[in-house]
């Protein structure tokens, strides 16, 4: 871990744009406070971090980032409970999974006293901006961007470091229908498809245009050697219930390591949902669909939490899913809410 300044120097907006905000109807990621983080590594060492008015910033053309793609994020939410304390849900697997990130992209890694203590300064400055009831959150973009200039294709020697948060209602994506990947892949072995780089999600916008245009909201990816099993769902993780079990692949270079889903596997476990993490194969799930017995697939992510999909495509058959009475995902959904916002006890300790 790098040496960093601790103390995070405050310069306060004096001027606040929440009063301009309509936050019944705001589309997700368009709107950000006043305040950002953002602290620069240099010299081989974190520089003092500083919370400071959201505003543009200008770095040289020859910045790596926007030659070589050396960027990273993260995806995290901060929930309202109604005595008005604000909630993060399991920070510290961002934060690992940052670090992991920021590895496998030959950057440095950001340490807690910034990216944990940073955020939290940062939220204590906004907290008005988090809302609650429920659907409401503000959703935290943490990223690091390679800003050392010069157009050679090495690692940079320069980052930048930040925070950004954006108030957020609940996520609601109309009815998903998914199509099978059967050329297109996200991510490869020995790739970079478990690291939060910027990379996989642009590469992902092409092929997910052309199932778009075909009438499907999200490509189902299947590994890119065969595209015979089933990973993830758009950029969420995947889950497929067949008869009464919860299905789901088992993480790898080539899958993100969801919170969501740790976390969905974690609460059917203790509700004594069978779950298997395992290869699901397209053959398998043509099967079931064909002979009834799969039941749901949803997908898992931070942003819509889990996402219910209603029908697949694979190789022009599309099969409808059943409407249920008694869905796991809308349980486990509000299950994972009600921790969440702190409407139900938090026996796994995720809250902070
Ligand atoms: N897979 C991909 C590719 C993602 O981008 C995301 C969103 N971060 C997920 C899965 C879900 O991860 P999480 O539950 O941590 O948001």
């Amino acid at each position: 871990m790098n040496s960093s300044n601790t103390d995070i120097k405050i310069i306060k907006n004096e001027t606040s744009k929440i009063n301009e905000v309509d936050f019944e109807n705001l589309t997700f990621g368009n709107t950000f406070t006043d305040h950002m983080l953002i602290c620069d590594f240099k010299n081989g060492a974190w520089e003092q971090p500083v919370i400071k008015a959201y505003e543009p910033f200008t770095i040289d053309p020859s910045a790596k980032v926007f030659h070589y793609g050396q960027a990273i994020f993260e995806g995290m939410k901060a929930y309202k409970d109604e005595n008005d304390d604000v909630w993060l849900f399991r920070p510290d697997e961002n934060h690992a999974r940052f670090n992991k990130s920021a590895v496998r992209m030959a950057m440095p890694e950001v340490p807690e006293t910034i990216f944990i203590d940073g955020l939290k300064k940062l939220l204590n400055l906004e907290k008005d901006w988090v809302k609650f009831g429920n659907g409401n959150s503000l959703y935290i973009r943490p990223f690091m961007i390679a800003i050392g200039s010069g157009v050679i294709a090495q690692p940079s020697s320069q980052y930048r470091f930040m925070i950004i948060l954006s108030p957020a209602k609940s996520y609601y994506s109309g009815e998903v229908k998914v199509i099978i990947a059967e050329h297109f892949s996200r991510a490869a072995n020995g790739g970079i498809g478990a690291a939060k780089a910027a990379g996989n999600y642009s590469a992902q916008f092409y092929p997910t245009k052309l199932a778009n245009d075909l009438g499907f909201q999200q490509i189902i990816w299947t590994d890119d050697a065969t595209h015979t099993k089933l990973e993830e769902a758009g950029t969420m993780n995947v889950f497929f219930r067949i008869g009464d079990t919860l299905l789901t692949a088992p993480t790898s270079e080539r899958i993100l390591d969801g919170v969501t889903r740790k976390s969905v596997l974690d609460i059917a476990k203790r509700d004594n949902i069978a779950t298997e993490v395992r290869p699901v194969l397209v053959e398998e799930l043509v099967a079931a669909a064909k002979n009834g017995t799969l039941k749901e697939i949803f997908g898992a992510g931070t942003a819509a939490v889990i996402n219910p999909i209603v029908g697949f495509s694979f190789k022009d058959e599309y099969f409808e899913l059943p409407k249920l009475e008694n869905s796991f995902a809308l349980e486990i959904k509000e299950k994972l809410n009600n921790i969440q916002y702190k409407l139900a006890e938090d026996t796994f300790n995720w809250t902070v």
